[in-house]
């Protein structure tokens, strides 16, 4: 089964939209469906979660409150006693495993995040710090160092009244449009500040920097992903926001790019290179030990005392380090090996429960991806699906262009123009979601054909579950479950 990367390239971007001096609209004209603050994906705001008090147990044969000969419990009761069953495993909420679950301590990292810290120190006393560049493999924890440097900034109130930090992850953005009116969006305090779409691209920078003015200070935007966005789009808007500060009277922006792809500055143009790289640095992969203390700390925090088997730990970092050291991967083994013992109602995590979460967890990488696609992509991927499921067989670009139009319009999206939606396809696959191949058409030229790669009786299911989705989605068979078939390795290739 094709599996996503774990490094994305980016690809020389499409001529961007983004230039000061036109007032065109962008080529990629502006969806009317606005993504508000609420529910913009892209926009992360800093995650400060502990474990819950809530306990999400698992699910446990339902004791019957009835009287015999009664009616059976209704829905809400059997998800009552569900819900608030004690977990054998877990300790409390399953939600520090997660990614967006920022741990108290960052093991292996106290180097990066003093660098950053004294990159952004400046900004306490009031001064602009130097634009920064984190770069690293995924999983290399440069998010959560972003994150846990962010809370610490926003701990001293004394100082962060002057200081306003704005985190948008670039790889749930579509177009350099929806960056700008993203950011600005974010200094909006109510909603007749807000940037509405449907104006024209210059408009949308003007609105964006009167929104800073307005707050004032010194902003510290983090471009997550950002080479996600600079490999769909090019870099334009990257000049654009490096080169604001020369626009603004009352506030001052300073901007933490953070890449997944080490050769990132390669393809940036040398002005925009030179101001995003004032500072940069690299996050390492971690090695196995280093990963197992990464997913001590975390399973200590996470499971009941004792319920971890020898052996769990160790094996869920060697899988990890033997894929770049990916903590990310590491956690969500320990994660699906807890599920897998819970689905055995075993009292214990044993070394075999991390083979079986091993040999799932390319299914779920699979699932995680189509979920975090832009939202531009989610259909253009479902569209694709779809013909798929219909035709069994390959789709040319240019069929796949017209359903995704099509899905779009459907949804009440502006649809994006040809190329934009080519580069979403050459993303797809390198995603490893859809393998397209170069097919001649006699003297009509030549085109793409494209093969889904993911198993389509489970991702579609993923990508209907997305509100964006769901209108245009198949109704729901009863009892449809994503990913029941996990225990049956044979169909865990493609279909
Ligand atoms: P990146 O942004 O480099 O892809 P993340 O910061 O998202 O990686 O880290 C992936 C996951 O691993 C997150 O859940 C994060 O909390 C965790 N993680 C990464 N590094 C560490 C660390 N040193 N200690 C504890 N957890 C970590
Ligand atoms: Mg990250």
């Amino acid at each position: 089964m094709a599996c996503p990367p774990r490094t994305r390239r980016p690809r020389p971007g499409q001529a961007s939209t983004v230039s000061p001096a036109t007032e065109n609209r962008p080529v990629d004209a502006p969806e009317p469906i606005e993504p508000t603050r609420a529910t913009n994906p892209a926009v992360a705001p800093v995650s400060d979660r502990r474990p819950g008090a809530d306990s999400t147990g698992v699910p446990v044969p339902v004791p019957s409150t009835s009287a015999p000969g009664n009616n059976p419990p209704s829905t809400g009761g059997i998800l009552d006693s569900i819900f608030s069953s004690k977990s054998e495993l877990f300790r409390g909420s399953r939600e520090v495993l997660r990614d967006s679950y920022v741990p108290s301590r960052l093991p292996h990292r106290e180097q990066q995040i003093r660098q950053v810290a004294e990159i952004l120190g400046p900004a306490l006393r009031g001064d602009l710090p130097s634009n920064l560049l984190i770069y690293g493999k995924i999983g290399t924890g440069k998010t959560a160092v972003v994150a846990q440097v962010r809370q610490d900034i926003q701990r001293r109130t004394d100082f962060s009244a002057h200081i306003s930090f704005v985190t948008v992850n670039c790889g749930n953005i579509d177009t350099p449009y929806s960056l700008l009116q993203t950011i600005g969006n974010t200094f909006a305090k109510n909603e007749a500040e807000r940037i509405p779409t449907g104006w024209s691209l210059d408009r949308v920078q003007a609105g964006m920097r009167r929104l800073m003015d307005t707050k004032g200070g010194i902003l510290l935007l983090v471009l997550d992903e950002v080479d996600r966005l600079v490999a769909r789009s090019g870099d334009n808007v990257l000049y654009t926001l490096s080169q604001i500060n020369t626009e603004l009277d009352e506030a001052r922006l300073a901007i933490i790019g953070v890449s997944n792809d080490l050769k990132f500055t390669n393809h940036l143009d040398a002005r925009v290179r030179s101001r995003l790289n004032e500072e940069k640095i690299l996050f390492p992969p971690y090695d196995a030990t280093q990963l197992q203390d990464i997913l001590r700390d975390r399973a200590h925090e996470a499971f009941r005392d004792g319920v971890v088997d020898p052996g769990v730990v160790e094996r869920c970092a060697a899988y990890a380090a033997l894929e770049n050291g990916d903590a990310r991967r590491a956690l969500a083994l320990l994660r699906l090996s807890a599920e897998m013992a819970e689905r055995d109602h075993a009292k214990r995590i044993t070394p075999d429960h991390v083979v079986k979460a091993k040999n799932r967890l390319e299914q779920d990488i699979i699932i995680d991806c189509c979920r975090t696609l832009p939202p531009h992509c989610k259909v253009l991927l479902y569209a694709i699906l779809q013909s798929f499921e219909r035709r069994r067989n390959g789709v040319l670009t240019g069929e796949v262009y017209d359903s995704y139009r099509r899905l779009a319009e459907r949804l009440g999206l502006q649809p994006l123009h040809a190329r934009s939606i080519s580069n979403y396809v050459s993303e797809l696959e390198s995603l490893g979601l859809i393998r397209a191949t170069i097919v001649s058409r006699g003297r009509g030229g030549r085109t793409r054909e494209i093969i889904v790669d993911v198993p389509i009786s489970e991702t579609m299911p993923a990508l209907e579950e997305d509100p964006l989705i769901a209108p245009v989605g198949r109704p729901k068979s009863r009892g449809q479950m994503l990913l029941t078939n996990f225990d049956n390795p044979a169909r865990t290739g493609p279909f």
